[in-house]
């Protein structure tokens, strides 16, 4: 339900041009998939997705007889649907957890890390959360007021320290508290990626000596009205860490949600928590289904 709600405007803007493309033809011709090619590209699928969408859809109705055009969304439909990687929600269930967030600034990182916590301490879990971008002093203090509204513990050091170091002081902190989950905010300076890489690797290798056997996460965030950009950043940050999820933050931002496809299809990573608002538990597991029952109901 939350997803159908911030999918309110991709709903109306995406699913209004697909039904005019349908709508707009009997049978089913060139022209009708080159306008079904424009209406993804306009909706943020990219365009080599796009032509790939389409060259599926086309093979699949020639295959199973469909030559209606009405009848070609629900070829779309679960086109889109085998395109899409798997439902997968977090694993978070070594005990502690440890879920490593990266991702440029604005994108809404401290925010998802403050709704994520908050999730978690919801279901009765201790929290511990690691500020771990110490590029800008700024960062900690924006985690340290999400910590407080979600009821987590933080561990901070001064502007410029080692992040590795306070990734080692947050475990070290979460042993003795018995934390569940350890949240960690890192800094994300793609165009300084040898930093970056190197950073990277030494907070996993911190998280490798000290918590050989914990459940790990790596989850990148991305905004999705920034459209082909969130792509690109998804491309370069893939190049450089083994991420195991995108969070996609914005979502009831933007009318074109068909971003989703463009990095669940085409990166080969899969969405698995989308922002859907401001508030607290405005942050919900990726539901593929109820994405495309919102985009094409
Ligand atoms: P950071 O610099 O990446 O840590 O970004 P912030 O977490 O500070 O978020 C930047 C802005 O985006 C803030 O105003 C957030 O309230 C807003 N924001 C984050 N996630 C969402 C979301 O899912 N929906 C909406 N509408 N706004 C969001």
């Amino acid at each position: 339900d939350k997803i159908k709600k911030g999918l309110q405007k991709t709903s109306d803007a995406v699913s209004r041009s697909l039904d005019a493309v349908f709508a707009g033809f009997v049978t089913i011709d060139d022209d009708l998939l080159e306008e079904l090619e424009e209406a993804l590209i306009l909706s943020d699928v990219g365009a080599a997705n796009a032509a790939k969408i389409v060259m599926e859809v086309e093979r699949r109705a020639q295959r199973q007889n469909v030559t209606s055009a009405l009848e070609l969304r629900y070829v779309l439909k679960d086109t889109l649907l085998d395109m899409m990687l798997d439902n997968q929600p977090l694993d978070v269930s070594g005990k502690p957890a440890v879920v490593l967030v990266i991702g440029v600034n604005g994108v809404g990182k401290t925010t998802s890390i403050g709704k994520l916590a908050a999730r978690y301490v919801g279901e009765g879990k201790k929290v511990m959360l690691a500020a771990a971008d110490t590029f800008r002093a700024a960062a900690a203090d924006q985690l340290e007021i999400w910590a407080k509204r979600a009821g987590a513990d933080i561990v901070r050091h001064g502007e410029g320290a080692d992040p590795a170091a306070v990734v080692f002081d947050s475990i070290s902190a979460a042993k003795a508290r018995g934390s569940d989950v350890i949240i960690i905010d890192t800094a994300g300076r793609l165009h300084n990626k040898a930093n970056l890489m190197n950073e990277l690797a030494k907070i996993d290798r911190v998280i490798a000596r000290e918590l050989p056997d914990a459940s790990r996460e790596t989850l990148l965030v991305l905004d999705a009205t920034t459209g082909q950009n969130a792509v690109h950043q998804a491309e370069e940050f893939n190049k450089v860490a083994a991420l195991t999820g995108i969070v996609l933050t914005k979502l009831d931002g933007t009318a074109k949600g068909g971003i989703v496809i463009a990095i669940s299809a085409g990166l080969g990573v899969p969405v698995k928590l989308v922002g859907v608002g401001e508030g607290l538990d405005d942050l919900v597991d990726f539901d593929r289904s109820a994405f495309l029952e919102a985009v094409l109901p």
